[in-house]
């Protein structure tokens, strides 16, 4: 029987650690895929610590229904291996990159195709074994996606902060106003946002990070203007700037300081999308929310359907690659530290 390397979360908080088991066979519509990529994002951090930050000292125990040793990884392409019985040969050899936002498949969520939302969710690398390993079991067909002519790595992270990005910035199309745009954290997910924005706007796309290298290269990337939300009265400056306000902003980063700076800079009417997950706790005066008409929506993942709009999107050449850079998958333990360390730009993309 075959067997399959995996690098293996064995203990929470704790390092990942090389298992060996025999390749599972599929079954139904199961498909096996042998990984070529897996990106490494930072909810893989999350998850290896076994919780989410709260704020104020509370912590979200995120270990309920995981059983060890696990495999993360969400961020996978690869090359079809083996398929059950009811998928058609023919499926074998052939590229494809693995939408990972899984549902149960049977309750209303995902038979409306809200399969993000679902609450006994199959999420790849986070409920089920992903992609940090040789190979993945993944539960239908239908989750597989053609990426040519991408690159493998594009194709790759497309599925996570890529569908993530997409999502969030969908969630401000068709708004009554459309004036201006803020883009708020520029990480791996938030410059990607940047390459969607324009392709999905026309409005001119203002951004924010506290880091001089990331605005420069937003700048350098389609940004219009990019703040510094350290700077003194930044946020006086920017209602000014922006004749009142922004009509959309996304909130990439998600934490109390990019929520209050995403509040204070936001116009009257307009709408704040957080897709961040850095954690912490945010309060809002009432009456600012209410004198301000604000809408406020969480986001997470996405659905099928955005994931192959976007792919299609990608497809087409509409989409700028971000900087990206392959590293061994056996060496995934030092880029998740380095991850924490806060020393990547970019992404990390692990190779087979
Ligand atoms: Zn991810
Ligand atoms: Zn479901």
């Amino acid at each position: 029987m075959a067997r399959m390397v995996r690098q293996s979360l064995v203990k929470f908080d704790a390092p990942l650690c090389e298992t060996i088991i025999d390749t599972p066979k599929p079954v139904g519509r199961e498909v096996l895929v042998r990984i070529e990529r897996c990106g490494l994002c930072h909810s893989d951090l999350h998850i290896q610590d076994g919780y989410a930050d709260l704020g104020g000292g509370k912590k979200l125990d995120t270990t309920r229904g995981m059983t060890l040793p696990f495999t993360l990884g969400h961020e996978i392409a690869g090359v079809v291996d083996e398929v059950g019985p009811d998928v058609p040969n023919q499926l074998i050899g052939t590229k494809k990159a693995v939408f990972p936002w899984i549902g149960c498949g049977q309750c209303r969520d995902c038979l409306a195709g809200d399969e993000n939302l679902c609450v006994k969710q199959r999420f790849l690398g986070v409920s089920i074994d992903g992609g940090f390993a040789t190979h993945v079991l993944v539960p239908d067909a239908k989750y597989l996606l053609d990426y040519d002519p991408l690159p493998v790595n594009q194709a790759a992270t497309l599925m996570c902060s890529g569908v993530t990005a997409y999502g969030a910035l969908k969630r401000l199309v068709d708004r009554p106003r459309q004036r201006n745009l803020l883009l708020i954290g520029l990480g791996g997910v938030g410059m990607m946002g940047l390459s969607f924005a324009q392709a999905m706007f026309k409005q001119p796309i203002a951004v924010a990070d506290l880091s001089p290298a990331a605005r420069e290269t937003a700048l350098k990337n389609g940004a219009a203007v990019a703040y510094d939300p350290a700077e003194p009265d930044v946020a006086k400056r920017m209602l000014k700037e922006s004749d009142g306000g922004f009509d959309g902003a996304v909130d990439f980063a998600g934490n109390e300081k990019s929520m209050a700076f995403a509040v204070s800079t936001v116009a009257r009417g307009g709408k704040i999308v957080v897709s961040g997950l850095m954690g912490g706790q945010f309060t809002l005066p009432m009456v600012q929310w209410v004198y301000k008409r604000m809408t406020i929506e969480g986001f997470m993942v996405g659905t099928l359907a955005e994931g192959q709009e976007l792919m299609a999107l990608a497809r087409a050449g509409k989409i700028k690659p971000t900087p990206m850079k392959e590293e061994p998958m056996a060496d995934v333990q030092k880029w998740i530290e380095e991850l924490r360390a806060g020393k990547v730009v970019g992404r990390v993309v692990l190779k087979n």
